[in-house]
């Protein structure tokens, strides 16, 4: 095994395919895995969630990757180009864990690496992310513990105005308005109409909704769900 490595010594055909990207793109409801932005197959990228190359911890520290992993299907998802951009190299784990070593996998092993950022394929983000409303900003995630502090920090979510205003734009278009349809069905007692408004939630919090996480949130903060 060489001490280093670089992305050209793994075949993008292999990983990055038509056939792995419409897997994945299909899977995750047509979004990024780590911001849940709608994404193009063709112009999203196939993420190793563990780096094949090298991996950088949260003091900066380089580790050799995850090259093992490189054509493991569950360590391949679909990110948008400013995520992946974002998140790098980078892989930090707990103070004092000790990383994954080859050809442990990490599905397979009896006691998991302590990493801290959220695997989408397998973490809740709920369990470790909540959504703050800031007058002006609109809906922002806040970590609840250090791994979802540390997927907030490394992919930059608070960080990204545009991404930001794409966030506030769904909540004031659709969460909004239908927070204030349940309120006013509230207030004048009238149960079918709120029956009907839960069912739009619902449908409005579905996977494949741009922000779900965030819109299940709010609508869950406003007690529609
Ligand atoms: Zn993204």
């Amino acid at each position: 095994m060489p001490p280093t490595l670089k992305s050209a010594d793994f075949d993008r055909a292999i990983y990055a395919s038509d056939e792995v990207r419409k897997v994945l793109w299909a899977l995750q409801g047509g979004k990024c895995c780590f911001c849940e932005k709608q994404v193009e197959i063709q112009y999203a990228t196939v993420e190793h969630f563990r780096p094949k190359t090298a991996a950088v911890d949260a003091a900066g520290s380089k580790r050799l990757g995850y090259w093992w992993l490189a054509y493991e299907f569950r360590n391949l998802y679909l990110a948008c180009p400013n995520c992946n951009n974002a998140k790098r190299d980078e892989f930090p784990l707990a103070a004092g864990a000790e990383a994954l070593a080859e050809p442990a996998k990490p599905w397979d092993v009896d006691v998991p690496e302590d990493a801290l950022l959220l695997d989408p394929g397998v973490d809740d983000p709920e369990q470790h992310l909540e959504w703050v409303f800031l007058p002006g900003i609109g809906p922002v995630p806040s970590g609840k513990d250090e791994r979802g502090r540390a997927s907030v920090e490394v992919l930059r979510l608070n960080a990204r105005d545009e991404l930001a205003q794409l966030r506030a734009n769904i909540y004031r278009r659709l969460v909004q308005p239908l927070i204030s349809c349940y309120r006013g069905a509230l207030a004048s007692g009238d149960q079918r109409m709120q029956s009907e408004f839960v069912d739009c939630a619902r449908m409005m919090a579905e996977r494949e909704t741009p922000f779900a996480g965030m819109v299940r949130s709010m609508l869950r903060q406003a007690g529609i769900l």
